[in-house]
């Protein structure tokens, strides 16, 4: 089933589209990416519902990448008296460090080096910052507040503390077997949370490998410590998640949208793939239409660059998950009718061998007004390549691989097909006829432009580009 858009759509996974119909509806409406969030729930009902995704994908005959995320190290509220704790703005309050229970009037904080990572006058912000406290004093074990922002504190609610050190691993034990469960389950992509350096990248890839399988890393960009090594953390990652949501919360959210840019240019330079995430459809949680500014920081975040819009709890937890992905589908295909011509950043820098002839395949298949791109790649990196001059023409990405075709699915403008490997580039053009020709996709005589490395099933050895009338011999050696 063809989309036409090229900017992708993810939806996070949840109570609301958990039933195979729900996740059927959603896959025909354009679903590329699901994203599981392991914050939530239990290894077997994770694995029901990736199951029940591959499932839906497979029956709407798209492929849908799985993007398993981890928690991280999420500070949390314990258990209260009662379940909640009402606070009252000028009152105080106090927090008692590393316990699950205390007693009546306090909060439970479940972090032990709460005490030594504040100081006197830090702000501490519960429950997505809608409550505000400021530290008064510390002593062993208790930190004393003064509540800001008062509100209704529940149990289990997030604890953000903006500008502290915080002395927590970046992948906790709970990360850590997360992590298995998401190799084991079939994960295509690992989004790592409230990572501080490249440090944390390489961790989580590293572990993924010993659980059996080399998952790509991405690194969700949501604690200040993140921006100051931005440029280590693209390099080391193979994508980034732009996460409004913690970002907002740490940042002051008028610093979030100037943020959002500078992450996703450096994203974009850099070749890699990025989401931007959370809130972009809120009020359709509860309303079957989005606001005008909510279409409209859709339609921002897609002339921003991002190469995938994630949906959270509008998918997770609201009333409309299927009519929210084909809202989000509207609103991107109406902003990329705005015509843009090839990006070819740094005019003036020299490009590597398989970047300049991608970008030839991109100026010639302009030129000649090829119906398709047609990428064969090994890794993904020939298809992210031709990816990141943002083509008009369409991308047609071949994997051997179904795990690197389904990678790509969140990838601005490739359609991803899973492809046996050839072992000539004449019996793949053939291979190519056939699929264009089965999937109505080009007639005999019309063009497409073919890329792909020789020796052929090497990774990032893009350097041959042919331009190819469909139905005709190829004579070339690889
Ligand atoms: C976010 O903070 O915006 C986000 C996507 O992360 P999470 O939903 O895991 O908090």
């Amino acid at each position: 089933m063809r989309m036409g858009r090229k900017a992708k759509i993810a939806a996070t996974l949840g109570p609301s589209c958990s039933e195979p119909k729900t996740l059927a509806r959603m896959v025909a409406a354009g679903l590329d990416v699901a994203r599981l969030n392991l914050s939530h729930g239990e290894p077997a009902g994770q694995r029901r519902l990736a199951l029940r995704l591959r499932q839906a994908a497979t029956a709407g005959h798209r492929v849908v990448a799985l993007m398993a995320d981890l928690q991280g190290p999420r500070l949390r509220v314990g258990r209260l008296e009662g379940g909640a704790l009402e606070l009252k703005a000028g009152r105080s309050v106090e927090l008692h460090a590393g316990v699950e229970e205390t007693g009546p009037g306090a909060i439970p904080v479940t972090y032990a080096a709460l005490t030594t990572s504040v100081d006197r006058g830090g702000r501490v912000l519960i429950d997505d910052g809608k409550i505000e406290l400021v530290v008064l004093a510390r002593r062993r074990g208790t930190v004393r507040c003064e509540v800001v922002r008062g509100g209704i504190v529940h149990d289990r609610k997030g604890i953000n503390l903006p500008g502290s050190r915080l002395d927590v691993p970046a992948l906790t034990a709970k990360d850590r077997r997360d992590l298995a469960t998401a190799v084991e389950l079939g994960a295509d992509w690992l989004a790592v949370s409230f990572v501080q350096s490249a440090k944390d990248v390489e961790l989580a890839r590293r572990l993924t490998e010993r659980a059996g399988r080399r998952l790509p890393v991405m690194a969700k960009i949501e604690r200040r410590e993140a921006l100051a090594r931005l440029d280590e953390i693209v390099e080391a990652a193979d994508g980034l998640l732009v996460a409004r949501g913690d970002l907002g919360v740490e940042m002051a959210p008028e610093e979030v949208p100037p943020l959002q840019k500078q992450i996703i240019a450096l994203a974009n330079a850099a070749g890699k793939p990025v989401v931007t995430a959370t809130q972009m459809l809120e009020s359709m949680r509860e309303s079957p239409r989005p606001t005008r500014a909510e279409a409209s920081d859709v339609a921002n975040a897609v002339l921003d660059g991002s190469d995938c819009l994630l949906l959270t709890a509008e998918t997770a937890m609201g009333r409309y998950p299927v009519e929210s992905v084909k809202m989000m589908h509207r609103i991107i295909e109406c902003a990329e009718a705005i015509r843009r011509p090839l990006r070819t950043d740094n005019p003036g820098q020299s490009l590597s061998v398989p970047q300049s002839i991608c970008l030839a395949g991109c100026r010639t298949a302009y030129e000649v007004g090829a119906r398709s791109l047609a990428v064969f790649t090994q890794s993904g990196f020939s298809a992210r390549q031709v990816a990141r001059f943002r083509p008009e023409t369409p991308i047609l990405a071949f994997a051997a691989d179904a795990t690197v075709a389904r990678a790509l699915a969140l990838q601005w403008g490739v359609e991803p097909r899973t492809l046996v490997a050839q072992t000539s580039i004449e019996q793949m053009v053939e291979a190519l006829d056939r699929v264009l020709i089965a999937e109505r996709r080009a007639r005999r005589g019309e063009i497409v432009v073919v890329l792909a490395g020789s020796p052929l099933g090497v990774a990032g050895t893009t350097n041959w580009m042919h331009v190819h009338a469909v139905g005709s011999r190829v004579h070339a050696r690889a």
